[in-house]
């Protein structure tokens, strides 16, 4: 039986976090909240006469994706009208742009599953505005302009990858990159990151692709996982059983976790693709180009780099503190607050990463905050606490109510670090229990525990048990 291999490509709509719209001066992105049609002007609501003016935070934007995927900057672009009817988009057309887009070529590395690196090609990557949305009621439908002219940048890569799971890690890594340049929101629940698949099956070894289909809807990257592997496994069976693929357009249903079709090539869109009349050419220089190189930030990769040499800590460590944008923060934000960086990684990768996994939260909402976790980290260091009270205190400031500091000071909770005091205990503990006493002095040191067990209790867990292992050797040798 003739095996088949996928060949999938991604589109991927991003909505920028620009202040405000591609053409207009209308707040953008994060005020996505407003009112329906509060954040509309002549232009964006397609009045005749409207003239757009290209936003160059958007521009400034689209760059640094471009340097980031190690891409071409083609120093002159075009937009063009894109030409289709749709109530939401009052125009009648979308700027956008077609033959000649700001972005070309480039590239995103991902590891599979065997740790192999995976080379995954951008075919381009250009500038566009978003439409408005519709709702429909039961026999009416609403349309809100909020989102008319909302920056888009839409990347998309070549037929690189073989496997749902490539294009999967893929889309975590193009996700990645674009929350470290902070130039999207990425939150696919809300709109700001939006994936179409194409997909077409060829016989394992040959180099010539099938035929193509489109998949849309997907709302989530573990959708666009789900929903290739359905379409790979069904268009294998009608191929193995010597059917043909009709080039078409599905729909992803999530929950009874099939395709369907949207529409046949027949009635596919003829968008009449020509240069937007209103805007001249954009053509960048050199300066501009380097100006939004000075500002981009480190990225992943040179970030673990940066705390392997900086901080001392581990390969494994300062690829944890790196899997994630917000992660990053929190753990430089806890370092500025004068946290020591490696106890700083053992609470984030354990304790704090842990509890959020629990309660199904983002680090962004954590509760704890990283001064918190500085302070907590300083008075252990300091041994004003030791570190079975630092974990109560991590627990009780979990609930967000009072600081660390707060805890720490209002309970009293401060570790006995005085040898005198110390001592006082420690001569108790051995007169109770003089066997301990005697097995130490035999050569047995693991009865010391039983003797500090025994002052952890007298002192309700206050005792610096470092210090008393010293005391307890010192006494009974
Ligand atoms: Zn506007």
């Amino acid at each position: 039986m003739t095996k088949f291999e996928p060949v999938i490509g991604l589109e991927v709509h991003l909505q920028l976090n620009t202040k405000s719209k591609m053409f207009c001066a209308c707040p953008s992105g994060a005020k996505s909240d407003l009112p329906p049609n509060t954040a509309i002007c002549p232009l964006c609501s397609g009045q005749p006469g409207a003239l757009p003016v290209i936003n160059e935070q958007a521009v400034m934007f689209a760059l640094k994706a471009g340097l980031a995927l190690n891409a071409q900057i083609n120093l002159k672009s075009v937009f063009a009208r894109k030409n289709y009817f749709y109530p939401d988009l009052p125009k009648g057309y979308q700027i956008s742009q077609d033959s000649k887009p700001i972005i070309s070529g480039g590239f995103i590395e991902t590891q599979n599953a065997d740790g192999a690196t995976k080379k995954i090609n951008i075919a381009r990557a250009h500038l566009e505005e978003d439409a408005g949305k519709s709702m429909h009621g039961q026999d009416y439908s609403l349309i809100d302009l909020n989102r008319c002219g909302v920056p888009l940048l839409e990347i998309v890569s070549a037929p690189d990858m073989r496997s749902a799971a490539e294009a999967y890690n893929y889309l975590v890594n193009l996700k990645s990159i674009m929350q470290w340049l902070d130039i999207s929101g990425c939150d696919m629940e809300k709109g700001e990151l939006r994936v179409d698949v194409n997909l077409s099956l060829m016989p394992e070894g040959s180099d010539k692709f099938g035929t193509r289909i489109e998949i849309k809807n997907l709302n989530s990257f573990k959708a666009v996982k789900d929903a290739l592997q359905y379409e790979i496994s069904r268009q294998s069976g009608i191929l193995s059983s010597g059917g043909a693929i009709t080039q078409q357009t599905m729909l992803w249903n999530e929950d009874k976790a099939v395709t369907e079709l949207m529409r046949n090539k027949e009635t596919a869109q003829e968008y009449r693709y020509f240069p937007e009349p209103d805007l001249r050419p954009l053509v960048l220089n050199g300066d501009f180009i380097e100006l939004v190189k000075k500002t981009m930030p480190m990225l992943p990769a040179q970030k673990k780099d940066f705390y392997i040499k900086t901080y001392g800590i581990s390969a494994y460590d300062a690829a944890l503190m790196t899997s994630d944008k917000d992660i990053s923060s929190y753990f430089d934000e806890a370092v500025k607050q004068g946290a020591t960086a490696k106890p700083a990684v053992n609470w984030i990768g354990t304790d704090i990463l842990g509890k959020l996994n629990a309660e199904n939260k983002e680090i962004s909402s954590c509760p704890l905050k990283p001064k918190d976790l500085a302070d907590l980290i300083g008075y252990i260091e300091s041994g004003k606490i030791s570190g079975k009270m630092a974990k109560e205190i991590f627990a009780q400031a979990w609930s967000g109510a009072k600081a660390v500091s707060e805890l720490v000071e209002s309970s009293g909770a401060s570790q006995v670090n005085d040898e005198a005091q110390l001592e006082i205990w420690a001569k108790e503990a051995i007169a109770e229990n003089p066997k301990a006493a005697a097995d130490i002095k035999a050569g047995n040191s693991k009865a010391i525990g039983a003797l500090v067990g025994s002052v952890m209790k007298k002192s309700k867990g206050k005792a610096n048990p470092a210090l008393l292992n010293k005391i307890f050797i010192k006494l009974i040798s």
